[in-house]
């Protein structure tokens, strides 16, 4: 049987896992990118592991999705957050490596290619994913293309305003979408709320630390201050989802990420705050692994 690679490089970790014909990932491998790494110790790990999958399987094609700004016409990492690469050519070098056909697009895109080819908005011509993660990144599929802008950079679905006089965000705009939406918004609300309420189930169970999921548990046991953190919240993801609707009116929306582990209570957050019903609005049911499937289908049909 034939595969196709598909690799995820994030900022802490890089996944790489075999795709079948039937969509379905054969083991992943995960290994840390490496804080203090340069970019050639980077890459030289990830042929390594490639190489596994190689010699194991019949791979026909490797397909890389990275966080940060991508030129998949020439193949680079052009720049990518908290990772060293400046204009890294991971397409050549991996090429030069396997010499087997090897595609590269942003993580954004790659998520939404896995969904729309195996997930919740599979076939759909008009469709957007937003990921609710540290940050909210996203991408928009119209007319069964992806929309790239001049720069491959369009998508940024977290860098719009909701609210002009909210905080200002690392885009230079301020009460960005992101500044409400990330989990990295909800755990700070959460961090706020205990402070002030520390006798609420909240604030127990922030004892055992605080992430995306926090809020949702506490909720679930009857926290008042949870449930109300969590409907501002849904509020403002309710806001977001109806903006991008009236933009793109797309079929499907998509929320993968952290919280999207949530499912239907997420939904049902955002669900009272709506004010079209133009747009179906679901969780991702592929468990994280949109990106690398998705990573895996660049250069064959379902990257468009
Ligand atoms: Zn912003």
């Amino acid at each position: 049987m034939k595969y196709r690679l598909g690799v995820d490089i994030g900022g802490t970790s890089v996944k790489i896992a075999a795709l079948d014909s039937d969509f379905k990932l054969t083991e992943k491998l995960r290994f840390p990118t490496g804080e203090n790494a340069t970019s050639e110790e980077i890459m030289n790990n990830l042929i390594e592991h490639c190489r596994e999958f190689i010699e194991k399987y019949e791979i026909e094609a490797i397909g890389v999705g990275s966080a940060g700004g991508i030129d998949p016409k020439k193949g680079l990492v052009v720049t990518a957050g908290n990772l060293p690469f400046r204009n890294e050519p991971v397409v050549q070098k991996l090429h030069d490596a396997f010499g087997i056909p090897v595609f590269i697009d942003n993580d954004g895109n790659c998520a939404l290619i896995g969904e729309r080819a195996a997930g919740e908005c599979k076939g759909c011509v008009d469709t957007l994913i937003i990921t609710l993660g540290t940050g909210v990144g996203g991408a928009v599929i119209m007319d069964n293309r992806i929309m790239r802008g001049r720069n491959n950079r369009a998508g940024e679905l977290g860098h719009f305003t909701i609210d002009r006089n909210g905080p200002e965000c690392e885009c230079g705009l301020h009460g960005c979408l992101e500044r409400y939406v990330s989990a990295t918004a909800l755990i700070e609300a959460v961090e706020k709320a205990v402070e002030e309420n520390p006798d609420s189930i909240l604030a127990k169970l922030a004892l055992n630390g605080i992430d995306g999921k926090t809020a949702f548990d506490a909720k679930e046991q009857g926290c008042e201050i949870a449930s109300k953190i969590l409907d501002e919240y849904g509020h403002a993801l309710a806001i977001g989802v109806d903006s991008l609707t009236h933009i793109f009116q797309p079929e499907t929306i998509v929320i993968a990420g952290g919280i999207a582990n949530q499912g239907q209570a997420l939904i049902d957050l955002i669900a009272p705050h709506r004010v079209t019903s133009r747009s179906r609005v679901v969780t991702t049911s592929l468990h994280g692994d949109g990106g690398i499937i998705g990573a895996a289908l660049l250069g064959t049909e379902y990257s468009v």
